[in-house]
């Protein structure tokens, strides 16, 4: 059995493949916050699944986890995971050593897109570019991740592309993750609702003039990380994913309904047929966790062409 984890601010999802890549048991365990603690929770939900199944952790051949941050997978080091409270973080080896399996550490935007080419059967390149508070792709060519030289491949969500726009958290004004991200929504359209997103694609639908003008103002936002995605790394495939994918086909209709806009108006764009290239993640895939599942069995990089069929926690 191979395990993945998938480590989030609020939430650590586990994860058991069986040899033919099929989830056996998986399990969502709180994330204590702080480097300490973040290895404990991951040690903690590993055992855990292990009692779950009713084995010892000896019967896992491999952890793989997925982390925010900057993560090495050669050292297994996790830096500046700011919603984990992790400054710097040696998660691989001493894990590795406790629960006396190998252990393989993956930044958790890399670990999705390298899940989401699993079980969306993709071949060749594909980014997953996840809308989640914040913005960022992950991007797999020829079956491995891309890293770039420092870890920093697919942090789109920084490219300024509006002048006059709100300055970011990142210091510089008019970023991507400004406009197209669940912190932009939820500053331009404050509302109680517990899911702004939802709130404001109901609205817009129901013909709201200030909630269909924001709406318009966001996929814009994520149309235009498509452009960047698909101009800069001519990936095949765009996959959304992130928490706002949980939108939807209204999501996939109000963001391609904008590609084909500027495809109307440039036949350099319409050449290079964007919206055929974008896909939604369906939200019962556990992109996240499989794709570290994976990863930690598979090691560095193996083509993910290599891979078992696919899997399904359904
Ligand atoms: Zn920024």
């Amino acid at each position: 059995m191979r395990v993945g984890l998938d480590i989030g601010g609020t939430n650590t999802d586990v994860v058991a493949l069986d040899q033919l890549g099929q989830a056996i048991q998986s399990l969502r365990v709180p994330t204590g916050l702080g480097a300490s603690t973040v290895a404990e929770t991951a040690e903690h939900a590993v055992r855990e699944l292990a009692s779950l199944i009713g084995c010892t952790v000896d019967d896992f051949e491999s952890v793989g986890i997925g982390v925010p941050g900057v993560v090495d997978p050669e050292t297994g080091q996790v830096r500046h995971a700011v919603n984990l409270g992790v400054d710097d973080l040696d998660l691989a080896d001493p894990l590795a050593r406790r629960l006396g399996v190998p252990v393989r550490v993956e930044n958790d935007v890399n670990a999705a897109a390298y899940g989401a080419c699993h079980l969306l059967e993709l071949e060749g390149s594909a980014a997953l570019l996840n809308l989640g508070t914040g913005l960022a792709a992950g991007i797999v060519i020829d079956g491995q991740v891309s890293r770039g030289a420092a870890g920093g491949t697919g942090e789109i969500g920084h490219i300024p592309v509006d002048p006059a726009g709100v300055i970011c958290s990142c210091g510089q004004r008019g970023c991507l993750e400004t406009v197209a991200s669940g912190a932009a929504i939820g500053r331009m359209w404050p509302t109680d609702a517990p899911i702004a997103a939802l709130e404001l694609f109901d609205r817009a639908d129901a013909g709201d003039v200030c909630a269909v003008e924001v709406r318009e103002i966001f996929a814009t936002g994520v149309a235009s990380a498509i452009r960047v995605l698909v101009l800069t790394v001519d990936v095949q495939t765009v996959v959304l994913g992130g928490g706002l994918s949980n939108l939807g086909d209204r999501l996939l209709d109000a963001v391609t309904e904008i590609l084909r806009r500027w495809e109307n108006g440039s036949a350099f764009l319409s050449s290079r047929h964007l919206p055929e290239r974008v896909r939604l993640l369906p939200v019962a895939l556990h992109a996240a966790t499989i794709g570290a599942a994976l990863i930690g069995a598979t090691g560095l990089g193996v083509p993910v062409s290599l891979r078992s069929p696919a899997a399904s926690l359904d």
